[in-house]
């Protein structure tokens, strides 16, 4: 099936077109600049840009697709989570895209999009595997049986996102925003020297907290040490921090990953989210599955982040599985669970 899928849960507006798992376009507008100041992205703001950059983008994914809204056979959209006025965008672009065009509309889950990418690069999704979905608002550990049908939570963080603390860490460190990319090229000049805590990693923490994830004690543990070198006089090594920081992330979501196929006799592991385009995390991934025999699959980074091809290639899987199309009335639901793949009919 043609699917055009609309994603608008944050500051990207994405528009993507695929063919089966083939992808044929993918267009992005992003009001990231326009946040840039305020060290986070402004719910209004980004409102407002999805608003006026829907409809261009929406051509130009025509346009590179070489399709008219009358091929396509069914539109996706971004349902939830996320910013509940952005989502409202992209919910009610999708809806006027579908009845003027008289297509079927599924409502689907921004994070089971984010693992269902994959499949543009990498073919069809062995099941069952686990996915480790990483991003600025989710830090979860997914069995997946059946992606089309749902999924099964097995931990997740008990305080801030992975994407989140790289974020945090970067304006701590006054490098910017959004953090987790500059970290990463940042960390690229430095070593990983300075021992940074691993959350959630203690034996007593395990029994209890196996899959979850903490990275709030790291980035407190960062800012105390920057605070020490600055409180003695001493200039803050940067690319060490940045590095050391960065290391300590990916050492916990690898293991922990890796724990879960081990323990679910799992041999596939789909990373998913912006922070799996973190250059460390897919070769610290890599590194560590292939001892078990596991195969790990990643996108590439620029699939990683907020896209609307994500959106489309979930709304192609929905269509294969013959799941119903979701009612016209669809909500843009901000708080929607990872439990729920796409909005029932
Ligand atoms: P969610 O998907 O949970 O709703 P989101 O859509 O805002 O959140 P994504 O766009 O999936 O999140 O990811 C953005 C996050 O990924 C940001 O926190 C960003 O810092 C982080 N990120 C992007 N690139 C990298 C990188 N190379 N290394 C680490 N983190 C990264
Ligand atoms: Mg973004
Ligand atoms: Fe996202």
């Amino acid at each position: 099936p043609l699917v055009l899928g609309i994603e608008t849960s944050c500051d990207e507006t994405g528009i993507g077109i695929v063919r089966g798992h083939t992808l044929l376009a993918d267009a992005l507008a992003s009001s990231v600049e326009q946040h840039a100041r305020f060290g986070g992205v402004v719910p209004e703001v980004a409102s407002r840009a999805h608003l006026e950059a829907l409809v261009p983008t929406m051509q130009r994914a025509l346009d590179e697709a070489k399709v008219t809204l009358a091929d396509i056979d069914a539109i996706a959209v971004t349902s939830g989570p996320g910013l509940a006025g952005a989502l409202l965008v992209g919910v009610a672009a999708a809806k006027g895209y579908a009845v003027a065009a008289d297509k079927p509309l599924y409502g689907v889950n921004h994070l089971a999009a984010h693992v269902a990418v994959d499949t543009l690069e990498h073919g069809p999704l062995p099941e069952p595997a686990i996915a480790m979905l990483v991003s600025g608002g989710h830090s979860s550990l997914l069995l997946v049986d059946d992606l089309t049908n749902g999924v099964k939570p097995l931990g997740a963080t008990i305080d801030d996102a992975a994407g989140e603390a790289f974020d945090k860490v970067a304006r701590l460190l006054g490098l910017g925003f959004p953090g987790g990319p500059i970290i990463d090229r940042t960390a690229g000049n430095g070593s990983a020297s300075i021992a940074f805590p691993r959350g959630l990693t203690a034996a007593k923490d395990l029994a209890a907290h196996r899959f979850d994830f903490s990275f709030s004690g790291l980035k407190t543990a960062v800012a105390r040490w920057v605070e020490a070198r600055q409180r003695d006089g001493e200039p803050v090594p940067i690319a060490d921090v940045s590095a050391s920081f960065q290391e300590a992330v990916c050492d916990v979501l690898t293991a922990k990953a890796i724990d879960a196929c081990l323990t679910h006799g799992v041999r596939t592991l789909v990373i998913g989210g912006g922070v799996a385009a973190n250059s460390r995390l897919r070769v610290l991934a890599e590194e560590r599955a292939a001892k078990h025999g596991i195969e790990v699959r990643v996108p590439r980074p620029q699939l990683c982040t907020d896209n609307g091809a994500m959106v489309a290639a979930l709304g192609s899987r929905l269509v294969a599985a013959g799941v119903a199309p979701s009612r016209l009335d669809l909500p843009a639901d901000s708080a929607m669970p990872l439990t729920s793949v796409s909005v029932a009919g």
